[in-house]
């Protein structure tokens, strides 16, 4: 059914988005309403943000208290909120600093930034490329897609940035051979989100911190999508045997407020000086209070050991419907960031999925992607395979 507001959307939003016909009106916990009212499991949480679910009480009383209190004053003013929420994120990673943006691209963009900034000021203008991998995604902006190891992202919008060199995921060699004078950073996400959830062999990010800090360049991990709990870990990069130097985040961070983060070293970090970089919006109080509020109940409420048992459910889940269908070619993933690979387009099943009441999520056109609210339960997954069984 089309509706009068998707009739409207057609005519006067950008064309830059492929919607699926359905207007979502409200949501609750793992649960979303269309205007017809009719209720859908959500397996994609608005991409690995809404980690908490939607509408989550304590969350929707932060921001109500904040929204009555402070909203914004800029960055030339001291607010609480962003500095409790960065004492948090330092408190909890490898990171001794936090720079706050607005999204994922944003927060890479620092990052790209801190790298070249980081050898420039030690008079090494000439070291200004990053190594990022093959079907990566870093995000939209023009920095970003020219990171970006996916074709696609960058097609017509010529020329790019200059500055990114592109290797092979999980080969060490391809990045052993590529570094030289001019490299400052290797940019990495842990597991490859958008381009298939791929995990790494479990050696690889060691061996790839290893060869930075032998060359003395920078690590950067993304864990826009990988963060704040999604793979069981806090941070993706807790499973392997590395820290990176920076690491960007945002999505989950808050939980479905735009929120983005630059974390980096001591030593690293000093480079960004005052005026250096800057955002208007970057960690008003109100977006820093649903994050920090985001990340008190994530402790609490033990959440991201809780999904680390859940995503192995959820996975021998997978491995069932692999062992009954063919045309599951591989189970792929970690915690609550899982994917089946199929033999043929999953389109088809996506949209046959909302039909029964499923949000799920198709990339790399034969890929299922599944990356629910953490707190989803086993009910939920029960019945999302059993509708997959039935489908497939
Ligand atoms: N980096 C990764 C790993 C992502 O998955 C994404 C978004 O999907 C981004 C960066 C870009 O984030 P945003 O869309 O918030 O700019």
């Amino acid at each position: 059914m089309t509706s009068a507001l998707m009739q409207e959307a057609d005519r006067v939003m950008a064309g830059t988005y492929l919607r699926f016909p359905v207007v979502l009106t409200k949501g609750s916990g793992c649960r979303v309403w269309d205007e017809d009212g009719k209720c859908y499991i959500d397996f994609i949480a608005g991409i690995a943000v809404c980690n908490l679910g939607h509408a989550h009480p304590r969350l929707a009383d932060a921001v109500a208290r904040q929204a009555k209190t402070l909203w914004h004053v800029s960055n030339l003013y001291y607010t609480g909120p962003q500095v409790e929420l960065a004492r948090w994120l330092v408190d909890n990673s490898f990171a001794d600093r936090v720079f706050f943006a607005n999204s994922g691209a944003e927060a890479n963009e620092a990052a790209i930034k801190l790298a070249r900034r980081f050898f420039s000021d030690r008079g090494e203008r000439e070291r200004f490329r990053i190594i990022t991998m093959e079907q990566s995604f870093h995000g939209r902006t023009m920095a970003t897609l020219s990171a970006t190891g996916q074709p696609k992202v960058r097609k017509g919008f010529d020329p790019v940035l200059q500055g990114f060199d592109q290797v092979r995921f999980d080969d060490i060699e391809a990045v052993r051979r590529q570094i030289n004078d001019a490299t400052c950073a290797v940019m990495v996400e842990p597991i490859q989100g958008e381009g298939g959830v791929r995990c790494p062999a479990p050696g690889y990010l060691g061996a790839l911190r290893r060869l930075c800090d032998d060359a003395g360049i920078l690590l950067i991990f993304d864990e826009i999508q990988t963060g704040m709990g999604r793979t069981g870990r806090l941070f993706a990069y807790e499973h392997f045997d590395a820290a990176p130097d920076i690491m960007t985040l945002a999505k989950a961070l808050g939980n479905g407020l735009p929120i983005g983060a630059m974390l980096a070293r001591e030593s690293v970090s000093a480079a960004f000086g005052p005026g250096s970089h800057a955002s208007t919006f970057g960690g008003t109080p109100l977006v820093t209070s649903a994050a920090l509020e985001t990340c008190r109940i994530l402790e609490e409420e033990g959440i991201v050991a809780a999904a680390a048992e859940t995503g192995r459910y959820f996975q021998k889940k997978l491995s069932w419907l692999q062992q009954r269908h063919d045309s599951i070619q591989e189970v792929l993933g970690m915690g609550l960031l899982l994917g089946i690979r199929l033999d043929r387009g999953g389109g088809p099943l996506v949209s046959a999925c909302l039909e029964k009441g499923f949000l799920i999520n198709c990339i790399q056109d034969r890929i299922l992607r599944f990356a629910p609210p953490l707190v989803i339960g086993s009910d939920e997954i029960d019945a999302l395979a059993g509708c997959l069984d039935e489908l497939l």
